[in-house]
Order: C-alpha cells, then structure tokens, then sequence
C-alpha cells in the first residue's frame, strides 16, 4: 500500500485524500477519527492513488527557476512586460508600470523576496483591472450574470463560484493561453445556473465551448508552468 502522512484538520468534516508533488500522499483527517480506519479507506482508493501519482510521474515538478524575470508574459491578455531593477537606498520595494509595457522594481532590489511579493501585488492589480472587465464580456455575451468578482491567488483553483454567483478568479490566469482563460471564466459563469458539475452544468458549458474537454485537460497541466518566480513564498 502506498505510503501517507496524516493531517489532522479542525475544519475537516470527513476524510479526504490529498496528493501532491511535493508531499505525496496526504490524508486528512476531522479531529477525533479513529485513525485504525485509515490503512483501509486508503486501501479503497489504491486505484485513484496509484493514478494520479503516475500523473505527477508524467510531469515531474520542474526544479523551481525563483530567479527575478526580465520579462513577463502574459499570454491571456497578449502582454509582454520587460523588467527592469533600480536600486536606491530605499527599505522596501515598489514596482511602476508604464504604458508602454516597462514595469520597474524600485528600492532594495538586493532582496529578492521583496521583489517577488511586490511583483505579485502587482501581478494581483493587474489581475483585477483586467481579469474582470473580461468577466463582464463573457457575462455578457453568455447571458449569465453574477453579483459580484474578486480576484485572488489560491493554489489549486482557477476559479470558483459561490452560491450568492459571487466568482473568484485566480491572478495565474493571466499567464495561461486566451482560450484556457476563457475557458475558466465561462465555467465560473455556467455555475451561477448550476452549482454542481452535473450533466446540465455540461450540457450548458457545450453550448458556448463545444471543445471544452480539451481545454479542461490543458488547464490542469498548466499549473505546471507557471513560473518558479511567481510561487508562494
Ligand atoms: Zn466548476
């Protein structure tokens, strides 16, 4: 049976399996669960285990390039921005953008941790003013409309839709290709119809995507490659 640490989660209602490249396999647990129960449970599931981790096989984790950019593009938006680094005798780091795509890191540029989360705030307001007039686009020509949007960066999701339409999307985004971006926003929009991924929710999804499948399965490896830089700190 395969390996797997266990995490006790307070918020936890029921098990649930975790995999990912960096911790394999996890297995999360509400507090109080009898854990004689688990080599079971993990039994069960062997099949979708062995599965997922011969799909992280497939596509090793690259060895994480956290260098500073000199450029960054971003695809969904059809953007190149050229970096550039000014040193001053500032504390802290800022980064300006101009209009003629020049972002400059300004102030103590040696520490690249600092440049790193000033280039995601960054990264988060562009996210914003572009990401939701995009939203409102595809809300439009669908006919779909949602109450309210907010842009964030979780690590695992492209986007979400809560049972108020409320649709959160995710800043990496903006680093994947027009259509997978698309993508995203029309499925986020498709749950305020329906919030389950039922054969309606598909059926409706078709009808403005027909070659979504591809597109799904694209998305999924795109987390991939997004860059080393751009990982949480
Ligand atoms: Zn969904």
């Amino acid at each position: 049976m395969t390996n797997y640490s266990v995490k006790i989660s307070n918020r936890a209602k029921h098990v649930s399996l975790k995999i990912t490249p960096t911790d394999g396999l996890v297995v999360v647990v509400p507090k109080g669960f009898n854990h004689s129960l688990l080599d079971d449970l993990v039994a069960r599931r062997q099949g979708w285990i062995e599965k997922t981790l011969q799909r992280y096989k497939d596509y090793p984790v690259q060895e994480q390039d956290t260098t500073l950019p000199n450029e960054i593009c971003l695809p969904a938006l059809g953007e190149k921005w050229c970096v550039s680094f000014i040193k001053t005798s500032a504390s802290t780091v800022r980064v300006t953008a101009t209009e003629n795509f020049q972002l400059r890191i300004i102030g103590y540029t040696e520490n690249i941790t600092a440049c790193r989360k000033a280039l995601r705030r960054w990264l988060m307001r562009h996210a914003r003013q572009n990401l939701i007039p995009l939203l409102d686009l595809a809300s439009d020509d669908c006919a779909l409309p949602y109450r309210k949007a907010t842009v964030r960066g979780q690590r695992t999701r492209w986007g979400s839709c809560s049972s108020t339409a409320s649709i959160n999307l995710n800043y990496q985004l903006m680093f994947v290709s027009p259509e997978m971006m698309n993508y995203v926003l029309v499925h986020e929009l498709c749950h305020t119809a329906h919030l389950n991924h039922s054969r309606h929710f598909y059926n409706l999804l078709a009808s403005y995507i027909s070659d979504y499948k591809i597109i799904e399965s694209q998305l999924k490896q795109a987390w991939h490659s997004m860059p080393g830089w751009l990982q949480p700190l």
